[in-house]
């Protein structure tokens, strides 16, 4: 991977939001909160696909270039009357950050959207951001994906299939939403998706298909039936008999939590492997009913992923706010899928400064030695920094290790695990 020969400068956005760099000051980090001078190592070229946000109410924090102090930029330095806010990068899938974005947020500013935050600079006529690909796998990559294509095979597709709810509900999400699961479904490779249910036992602060508060709007809206056997497999069936590297998926993001219709997904498992046993039957779920998955892995399932923000009960609590259920409940759904002989991935949602903190890594090193998963997904935290400190009520005990040496330290204490980002065939 190349880095930059210097330190890349900071950028803003002044009040048209055209993006300029600011050579008097190098682009900063933010770790949980405290600022950091990002090392020229943390700077990977901006992923192709990313895109660059700008900030509402948020002034752009910099570093000295004498001392690497951080210094606030409260007004445009080449038109003072003008106002500026920071900017962040929002990777594209398969990278994941080292820093967040360095700014400081104004009194009254509005809670930022569902994405992540990731810092950006400027050098030698390009952008940079601090992260690193966490997975080669091509399968949402921007390059992999042509709109003229997926328009005629989408809609194709959903002439044939009038009848189908989910496939027309897939078709939507496709068109509309752009969700890149789906339009590997209509393309007939990869991974496809089977949202399955309209209600959850968890209230996630950053819940991306409901956000009741109404403060911050979720990302897209929620399926609002449960379809039939009959419909997933008739999604599932061919794809898994004609994809290339095939895998079906139940647990979306158009979607509460699968684990309640588990009646549902364990008759179309059923029907779907009596059809074929080619490729991989997935879950993505909050892992919270450990009896459910026990059912599932007898009736065919072949992995699972459970999402996991943190291995801390109090700030999982803070998180998923979950109905009658516990990380013990969690663990347990891991240990239940393992002990069936099955994979499970943690789609581990990462936020430098919490995840590289060193009581959260004891607490992960600890869920990884008693649960044994196989696979690490290293998932960007979408959601606004601050707001998410604040509702963990995260303290942050010592100084954070760095997110790469969280992650060369987790592989030398584990060095079966598996890291990426995707789900991965296991058929
Ligand atoms: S478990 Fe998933 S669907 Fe349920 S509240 Fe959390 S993010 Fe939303």
């Amino acid at each position: 991977m190349i880095h930059p020969a210097g330190q890349p400068f900071l950028v803003f956005a002044d009040e048209e939001e055209n993006i300029t760099d600011f050579p008097d000051l190098h682009a900063a980090g933010m770790s949980a909160g405290s600022f950091v001078l990002p090392a020229k190592e943390d700077f990977i070229p901006l992923p192709e696909g990313s895109e660059l946000f700008v900030l509402p109410g948020r002034l752009p924090v910099g570093c000295d270039q004498a001392n690497g102090e951080p210094l606030l930029l409260e007004e445009n330095p080449f038109n003072p009357n003008d106002s500026i806010r920071a900017v962040a990068a929002f990777m594209s899938p398969a990278h994941t950050a080292v820093l967040n974005s360095a700014y400081q947020t104004t009194k009254d500013a509005p809670r930022l959207p569902l994405f992540a935050y990731t810092a950006v600079g400027w050098y030698d006529g390009r952008f940079w951001t601090t992260a690193f690909r966490s997975d080669e796998d091509t399968r949402q990559d921007a390059s992999q994906f042509n709109q003229n294509t997926i328009n005629k095979k989408t809609v194709k597709k959903l002439q044939q299939h009038k009848n189908n709810r989910l496939i027309q509900h897939l078709g939507k999400c496709c068109l509309t939403y752009g969700c890149p699961a789906a339009r590997n479904y209509f393309l007939g490779r990869w991974e496809a998706p089977l949202p399955t249910s309209p209600t959850c036992n968890a209230r996630c602060v950053g819940c991306i298909s409901l956000q009741a508060s109404g403060k911050c709007s979720a990302t897209q809206d929620r399926i609002q039936f449960v379809p039939t056997p009959a419909e997933l497999s008739e999604v599932a069936i061919p794809h898994l008999q004609q994809a290339e590297k095939a895998i079906v998926s139940f647990g979306q993001g158009c979607e509460g939590e699968p684990l309640l219709q588990c009646d549902t997904l364990e008759k179309a498992i059923i029907i779907i492997r009596k059809n074929t046993d080619l490729g991989t039957i997935n879950l993505n779920t909050n892992a919270s009913i450990p009896s459910s998955v026990k059912r599932l892995a007898d009736a065919g399932l072949d992995s699972l992923r459970v999402s996991l923000n943190s291995a801390q009960e109090k700030y999982h609590n803070n998180y998923y706010r979950p109905q009658g259920f516990g990380l013990s409940d969690v663990c347990e759904s891991i240990k239940t899928m393992k002990d069936a002989g099955k994979f499970v991935s943690l789609n581990y949602f990462i936020l430098p400064g919490v995840t590289d903190s060193e009581n959260e890594f004891k607490a992960l090193s600890t869920l990884l030695t008693q649960c044994k998963p196989d696979r690490i997904q290293l998932r960007n935290l979408n959601m606004d920094p601050e707001w998410y400190l604040r509702s963990l009520d995260f303290k942050g005990s010592s100084k954070p290790l760095g997110m790469k040496k969280w992650l060369t330290l987790l592989k030398n204490d584990f060095p079966e695990l598996q890291f990426g980002y995707y789900n991965p065939e296991v058929r």
